[in-house]
């Protein structure tokens, strides 16, 4: 897979609620590769390949939104307090900078003065710093979203930046639409609003396409950094294959067919069981009478970072077991 492709859209702005800018981007990448484009009305871009007509009705989800912060107050001397959009540690907020959406740069600092300063901070008591010296002169108002800002950037195998969560996922979409060749199956590529804040885009549009299978592409933790929760998910071993999340269980015959296609096609892969953390998956199984569901998950590190890290392989074969499992009748 090209590295710009996951530059661009691990660059791009798109915080929960505020996607048009990172749709923008997806669209013009998807555009000449589907059958048909819409827009849903809560913002999901859906892309639709059309089958030979004899396989199933096919709905695929990464989510285009990222985690981010919100301004909620801005003080006389223009210092910007915030809350979250998704889960966003105030350990990995101190002395980060910030970006909203009309290119406003901020530095979140933390407040001086704290009564017990061993203790790790709380998103109250920190703050971003636009530059500003006044309420007046300050850019940012009340509800303007601003995500962390730094560069994509590799290692060796290992690709890092923000917003990994789920670019990388939209990233295998793409890739997997463009290098798909036949397909017994309608296939609709969802690109989701809303993930990390209510699921709501996947939601909606799963109940719109009414799919006979619906699986996830998300990024999920592992257990291999030091002294982490035990977890048996290694970055770089393979794409994990969901059993159960927080949110759901994994449908078992999707689970299988999943594990089928990576023994079948000589893919490796890793069973995931995740104690805290759910994806679009959740939502979409639960649409109209139900969907089958199941998730293809990318292992990450230092998920709600700003900066997650993947593995180029395990990128590589999550767009290879999609198409296995897309190909196939
Ligand atoms: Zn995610």
């Amino acid at each position: 897979m090209k590295k710009d492709l996951i530059r661009k859209l691990v660059e791009a702005y798109g915080p929960s609620g505020v996607e048009e800018q990172i749709r923008t981007v997806i669209r013009a990448e998807v555009e000449p590769l589907a059958d048909e484009l819409r827009v849903d009305p809560l913002g999901s871009l859906v892309a639709r390949k059309q089958g030979s007509g004899e396989g199933r009705r096919i709905a695929l989800a990464a989510h285009m939104d990222e985690i981010g912060v919100m301004a909620t107050y801005v003080d006389e001397k223009g210092f910007v307090r915030f809350t979250a959009i998704g889960g966003v540690s105030a350990l990995t907020c101190v002395g980060t900078r910030v970006e909203f959406g009309d290119g406003t740069l901020g530095v979140i600092g933390l407040e001086k003065k704290r009564d017990d300063a061993s203790r790790a901070p709380k998103l109250s008591q920190l703050y971003i710093d636009v530059g500003a010296t006044s309420r007046d002169d300050c850019p940012v108002h009340i509800g303007d979203s601003a995500v962390f800002v730094r560069p994509f950037a590799t290692q060796g195998s290992r690709l890092i930046a923000k917003a990994m969560d789920d670019r990388i996922g939209c990233a295998v979409l793409i890739e997997t639409l463009r290098r798909l060749e036949q397909t017994p199956h309608d296939i609709y590529f969802i690109f989701s609003t809303q993930e990390e804040t209510t699921l709501s885009g996947a939601r909606t549009s799963a109940y719109t396409i009414d799919p006979d299978l619906a699986i996830a592409v998300d990024v999920t933790t592992t257990g291999d950094t030091p002294e982490s929760h035990p977890m048996a998910v290694v970055l770089g071993n393979g794409p994990a294959i969901k059993v159960k999340d927080s949110g759901m269980i994994a449908h078992p015959e999707v689970r299988d067919m999943l594990v089928q296609r990576a023994k079948g096609a000589d893919i490796p892969y890793q069973l995931e069981v995740l104690e805290r953390g759910t994806t679009d998956a959740a939502a979409m199984q639960l649409v109209r009478a139900g969907v089958p569901t199941g998730v293809i998950s990318i292992p990450c590190r230092y998920v709600h970072s700003p900066s997650e890290m993947v593995d180029e392989q395990d990128v590589e074969n999550s767009v290879r077991l999609l198409l296995e499992v897309l190909q196939a009748a």
